[in-house]
């Protein structure tokens, strides 16, 4: 089964992606590591990756169909994750076209749809004790001494900038422009299913299982 998980950064993606690998004997396939790791590698084509990233380009979309293709063909038949591309219609068209020579296809492409304004709310409220990490909400999940962790009585918590409302606003713009052109090329295709990533943790893995039966 090969699979491609959308959702903006903050919603649980990675969390959603873990259970899939444990319950279904998947791979994450996450562009950056890819591009990573055959770079280490120093294959031919990994030294074509370094040449270009050095160069301060972007890496083609042959380039990363390649790259993609290689690891695919390491799994030994297992399926993927695949996590930050396909980003435009050609890509997409591209993947399908190298799945197709391999006699593999994508079998789901799952939205994790969100509210902005409620993940912009849900992210700005989290915070952490600084001494030992205990994750706190100012309205999910207050200490049950104001101002004191609860785990080890620390009177010190720290918020994330990334967790701030304009970083989050910029992030999931970011996100809205990467997938928005994706999603007519896979709606047409008939496997684009939608679940609802405001969810709580556990419903959205139910929700996402049941769409991959
Ligand atoms: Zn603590």
């Amino acid at each position: 089964m090969n699979v491609i998980l959308l959702g903006p950064p903050g919603a649980g993606k990675g969390t959603q992606a873990k259970r899939l690998e444990e319950k279904y004997g998947l791979t994450q396939l996450a562009t950056g590591d890819m591009l990573r790791a055959e770079r280490a590698s120093g294959s031919a084509l990994g030294k074509q990756v370094q040449a270009i990233m050095d160069s301060g380009r972007l890496v083609d979309d042959a380039t990363m169909i390649a790259l993609i293709a290689s690891r695919i063909d390491k799994l030994g038949g297992k399926g993927f994750i695949l996590d930050g591309f396909p980003r435009t219609v050609p890509q997409a068209e591209a993947l399908d076209a190298m799945l197709a020579h391999k006699g593999l296809k994508l079998d789901h492409v799952i939205e994790m749809a969100v509210d902005e304004a409620a993940l912009v709310a849900r992210l700005a409220g989290r915070f952490t004790c600084v001494k030992c990490g205990a994750s706190y909400h100012d309205t999910n999940h207050r200490p049950k001494v104001d101002g004191v962790c609860d785990v080890c009585g620390t009177r010190d918590f720290v918020r994330r900038a990334d967790d701030r409302p304009e970083a989050v606003k910029i992030r999931f713009e970011a996100y809205r422009k990467q997938t928005a052109p994706i999603l007519p090329y896979y709606r047409g295709k008939k496997i684009l299913e939608t679940v609802d990533g405001m969810a709580d943790i556990d419903d959205v893995t139910r929700q996402i299982e049941t769409v991959l039966k």
